[in-house]
């Protein structure tokens, strides 16, 4: 058949293709373990509910505004108050269907046809494709220390006359560490002086674990918001556990913002009223849901990491934040896609490959789930990989005996 070349050489996505192959499994009445996940298992906060319900409500579900509703767009001024110390109007911010497609826009109007946009590994899987999909040419910066956090002198050596933008995504998916200050100053200054986009992906950024708080790229720099080289993407989908909702949004100097209203009316036209209005109610209402979300993600991480620190052969960073984390499962398989297989068919657990995120040989691990769960599928992959750990185990009613060590 013909098809777009480029279209055709976009990848799957990971992530979205193991929810479906856990669902089917489960379906089919398996007792599958989702350590895949990217979202956790909250209820929606109340107050999201009810301002979404009443405009339900009301019958009266039309178009919107293309940039948003402008009471939104007002909740997401003083957010950005609040928690970037940036004062901004109107014309700065633009509301779309999640932070995916904000930075898809954003990218659009950004790239120009092999424009180089840098991207930090390990990175969140859809960077690289969404680059290719503007025809720029993704450029992948990995720290030669062989660790998660970025290092400038990686990234200087990386940069050419060609670099258009780089994204900054802290605390990470995959990783869950959060930059430092100083890297964060650092390249904000980095980019103000040689005039490369700064793109913070900071849809994680109040998911922080102990007592570590938000770092602002807006306080590193003198510039004021219309000639800022800083772009800030946030929404709902994390920081409430609001995936489903579908928000997010940008706050970036007016000339950008504009040019992207224009592809977003020449493509969505906008954001469902009635999400917009959930994402309004979250924004305004009682905070305490955050709150509970970050100490429930703490306590998942804290369990996490007892479960893997016992786990031989196993390196794990510990997050700061998120709610993944990237162990490093060399010692048993190099080849991550086929660990990841490996552990669906004989244990029953979703995990996700790190090379999908630029950084074979590991496991992406989310602890956005059960504690129960979080045990039960580590206990299962070391049952599976580790000779030392029992030889049976139990899956649902069936007993296992694992006959391939
Ligand atoms: N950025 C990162 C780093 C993410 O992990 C995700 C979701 N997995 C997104 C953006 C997209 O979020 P949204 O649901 O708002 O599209």
């Amino acid at each position: 058949m013909s098809l777009s070349q480029l279209a055709k050489s976009i990848a799957e996505s990971p992530t979205l293709s193991l929810n479906e192959q856990a669902r089917l499994l489960r379906e089919k009445g398996e007792d599958v373990i989702h350590l895949g996940a990217g979202e956790p298992k909250n209820k929606a906060p109340i107050n999201a509910i009810l301002t979404s319900a009443a405009r339900l409500n009301t019958g009266d579900v039309k178009y919107t505004p293309t940039d948003g509703i402008p009471s939104l767009k007002k909740a997401i001024i003083r957010y950005t108050e609040e928690n970037y110390d940036r004062v901004i109007a109107p014309e700065n911010v633009l509301v779309s269907a999640g932070a995916k497609q904000v930075l898809f826009n954003l990218l659009y109007t950004l790239v120009n046809p092999q424009d180089e946009v840098i991207v930090l590994a390990p990175y969140w899987v859809s960077y690289p494709e969404m680059i290719r999909m503007v025809y720029g040419v993704p450029v992948i910066v990995t720290p030669e220390d062989g660790g998660f956090h970025p290092r400038m002198q990686d990234i200087e050596k990386s940069v050419s006359s060609y670099t258009k933008a780089i994204i900054v995504n802290s605390p990470n998916n995959p990783s869950g560490v959060m930059y430092s200050e100083k890297f964060i100053g650092e390249i904000v200054a980095f980019c103000e002086r040689k005039g490369i986009y700064l793109i913070m992906d900071d849809i994680y950024h109040k998911l922080l674990f102990d007592g570590k708080t938000p770092i602002s790229a807006y306080r590193f720099t003198t510039k004021d918001i219309e000639s800022t080289k800083v772009i800030s993407i946030n929404g709902i989908s994390k920081l409430y556990g609001m995936t489903g909702f579908r928000i997010g949004w940008i706050v970036a100097p007016k000339q950008i913002i504009d040019v992207m209203i224009n592809v977003q009316g020449q493509t969505v036209s906008c954001t469902s009223v009635v999400l917009q209005a959930a994402a309004e109610g979250a924004l305004t209402g009682l905070q305490s849901a955050v709150d509970a979300l970050r100490l429930m993600l703490e306590n998942n991480r804290n369990v996490m990491m007892q479960e893997l620190n016992g786990f031989q052969g196993v390196k794990v960073t510990k997050p700061d934040g998120t709610f993944y984390c990237l162990p490093d499962f060399r010692a048993y398989n190099k080849d991550s896609v086929d660990l990841c297989k490996f552990l669906l068919k004989k244990a029953l657990v979703v995990t996700v490959p790190g090379k999908e995120f630029g950084m074979e040989g590991h496991l992406r691990l989310s602890y956005a789930t059960t504690v129960k769960d979080i045990k039960k599928g580590v206990e299962r992959i070391k049952w599976a990989l580790d000779p030392s750990s029992p030889n049976e185990i139990y899956i649902g009613e069936r007993k296992m005996v694992r006959d391939w060590l």
